[in-house]
């Protein structure tokens, strides 16, 4: 089901440097960006802190001005004097004070039963304030009052009819004569719209305001300055630890994402004791994090790229590294398929590659001994088993052959003979056979001794060999008695070469030194019958035959069995 693949040597550094390349620039770009981002977050966050407490700082600062200048002008010596007795000089200098900065939406004396003596622009002059909590507050002393709508104020300041309500922020001093007699109370309305000032120019010098927004929250948690009015954006949880905690950063999740927090808690300046208002800036996560986002994507870019760029060399490295082994894979392919390649190639670059070839070389070498020392050797096994063969052939040759004569001995002619009975058998193919011997040999020996008796042994055999067809055989049985094998004769053809023979024999004159031997044979001869169990069966009939040969005289012809019975004979 799972076929190996086999890689090559540069796919595999290859795929191993990839995988290295990935792991270590993945680990270092990983930790590095890792540890921007922590960096970032950590810088992104401060900013997001510091900004808010900047508006902090801001809104604390221009509270106090505001709350020292109208502290001043309550305490101002030239105006203790007039407070009761000249609501123009008085108006006067609020009008001043107004003009030089607008954001006092209105600042009004109010005698202790709460009617408004003098007031910028004359507004509300006449009207009682009694009711109005800066004028009880700022009866007991220096008070302070939250953000907060005033309709009646709006209404006299003709505020535009579509236009958010004015909101203002109180500021109210009590007012002493010389003898520190209460004479009034000294109050002033800040429009609020100051802070969206401070606020708008702390934006304008960010880079990207848009994404960024600033709010400023009642110590009860309601948004003063922000897109929702009097709602309470932060559960009870946030707003504590945000007092806690003074300045500082949080995350918390909007419908549209994370958005980054930081928060700043007024503290009031100096005589100034503040009113308890948390500033918020707020910027979603994503734009936060944006440039740190993108790097990330550049440095995993960037290292992909190096990892791509290192399998790339590390595959040409491993390619050139391989190049020898490659070479040597070649050229040992080639050994015993081309005869022009006989060695290995000498191999450069490691040492490693070296050792090998010069190792390899070195066994090819040692191979190449132990094959010719193997051929060698199979060669003179080869040579030796011929002349064993040659040996094993002679001796067979010797062993069948009578050593005087050179004619077949016994056992050999037996063996040549074995099959003549079965032949006959199955094709009819006839033979005869003539058993002969020497008349009176016995006196030849006597006569001119052993050595005489063996030439006329030699003749004897050579004449029975030249007279009979090189398709019969001729044997020497023992002694002085030979046994003549006719191929395919019936008796009287048999009859013709019996009597060729002893004619021939009669015929003979040996030489023996000086002397001319000559002596004559009686055959018997027989011819093949179904009767014959074998060969020996028909040799005995010959035999018997020569026993009547010899019986009626010597230097004839007899033949046993049936055919002897026709009367067929040759005598001399
Ligand atoms: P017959 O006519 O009855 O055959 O008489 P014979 O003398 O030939 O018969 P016999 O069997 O009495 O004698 C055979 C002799 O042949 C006896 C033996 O010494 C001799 N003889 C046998 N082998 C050899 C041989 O190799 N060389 C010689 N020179 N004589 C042999
Ligand atoms: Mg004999
Ligand atoms: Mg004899």
């Amino acid at each position: 089901m799972f076929k190996t693949i086999h890689l090559r040597f540069e796919q595999q550094v290859a795929l191993s440097v990839g995988v290295l390349c990935l792991v270590l620039i993945g680990a270092s770009t990983g930790g590095a960006a890792w540890i921007a981002k922590r960096d970032a977050v950590q810088r992104i966050s401060q900013e997001t802190a510091a900004l808010a407490g900047t508006m902090a700082s801001a809104l604390d600062s221009t509270m106090f001005e505001r709350f020292r200048e109208i502290q001043l002008i309550a305490g101002l010596e030239p105006l203790k004097s007039v407070w009761r007795s000249d609501p123009v000089k008085v108006r006067n200098v609020l009008n001043t004070l107004q003009t030089s900065l607008p954001t006092y939406a209105w600042i009004g004396f109010a005698a202790p039963d709460g009617t408004v003596r003098a007031s910028t622009k004359g507004i509300l002059e006449g009207a009682s304030v009694a009711a109005r909590p800066w004028f009880k507050t700022g009866l007991i002393g220096p008070a302070l009052s939250d953000v907060h709508e005033a309709l009646l104020l709006s209404k006299a300041l003709d505020a535009p009819p579509q236009a958010e309500p004015f909101r203002f922020v109180d500021v109210a001093m009590p007012v002493y004569d010389p003898s520190k007699a209460l004479v009034g109370v000294l109050g002033a309305h800040l429009s609020w719209r100051w802070a969206d000032e401070v606020r708008k120019q702390l934006l304008a010098h960010r880079d990207a305001p848009t994404t960024i927004d600033i709010w400023i929250l009642s110590s009860e948690g309601k948004v003063l300055l922000g897109p929702k009015l009097n709602d309470a954006p932060f559960d009870p949880d946030e707003l504590t630890m945000m007092k806690a905690a003074h300045r500082g950063v949080f995350e918390d999740e909007s419908p549209v994402g994370g958005i980054l927090t930081g928060f700043a808690a007024t503290e009031g300046f100096q005589t100034y004791p503040g009113l308890g208002w948390i500033v918020v800036t707020r910027i979603p996560t994503r734009v936060a994090f944006a440039s740190m986002d993108h790097a990330m994507h550049a440095v995993l870019l960037l290292s992909s790229v190096i990892s791509l760029v290192g399998i790339f060399l590390a595959w040409l490295l491993a390619r050139r590294m391989a190049g020898p082994v490659r070479r040597l894979t070649v050229a040992a392919h080639q050994i015993g398929r081309d005869p022009a390649t006989t060695m290995l190639p000498w191999l450069g670059g490691s040492q490693e590659f070296i050792e090998l070839s010069l190792s390899l070389r070195s066994l090819l070498r040692r191979l190449g001994v132990a094959e010719r020392e193997r051929s060698h050797a199979e060669e003179r096994a080869t040579d030796r088993s011929r002349v064993f063969q040659q040996t094993i052939d002679s001796l067979r040759e010797e062993a069948d052959r009578d050593p005087l004569t050179g004619l077949l001995n016994r056992r050999a002619f037996l063996t040549f003979a074995a099959d003549i009975i079965p032949y006959y058998r199955r094709y009819r193919r006839t033979v005869a056979i003539l058993m002969i011997d020497i008349d009176f040999f016995k006196a030849v020996n006597d006569t001119h001794g052993h050595a005489g008796g063996d030439t006329v042994l030699c003749e004897v055999a050579d004449a029975l060999s030249f007279c009979v067809r090189a398709t019969d055989k001729v044997s020497r049985f023992g002694g002085e008695e030979f046994v003549v094998l006719l191929r395919e004769v019936d008796a009287a053809e048999a009859n013709v070469v019996a009597t060729k023979l002893r004619a021939a024999i009669e015929n003979l004159s040996v030489r023996h030194g000086p002397d001319v031997i000559r002596v004559t044979t009686s055959i018997g001869a027989a011819v093949v019958s179904d009767a014959d169990a074998d060969i020996l069966a028909l040799i005995e009939r010959a035999d018997l035959a020569l026993y009547a040969a010899k019986s009626e005289g010597r230097n004839c012809v007899r033949f046993q069995g049936a055919i002897d019975e026709s009367g067929l004979s040759d005598a001399a």
